[in-house]
């Protein structure tokens, strides 16, 4: 009888602590720990946007042929 009622406090008790450990690793697990997109780099990029024109150096847009532009 006594041991059951501790064991109910210990598994209440691990299950808080468990719950809030899961709100303090919350925001670590959000928040991006490496910036995955080079957005410090500079970028290039098509005049006219067209889809997978940008390119970390200067060249020609792959689809229309135009000289790709510098992004800031
Ligand atoms: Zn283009």
């Amino acid at each position: 009888m006594l041991s059951s009622l501790r064991a109910t406090f210990v598994l209440s008790l691990s299950a808080g602590l468990l719950l809030s450990s899961c709100e303090q690793h919350k925001p670590a697990t959000t928040t991006p720990a490496a910036p995955a997109a080079p957005t410090a780099q500079a970028r290039y990029e098509c005049p006219m946007g067209c889809a997978g024109s940008q390119s970390s150096k200067p060249g020609k847009c792959p689809v229309c042929e135009m000289e790709l532009v510098k992004k800031s």
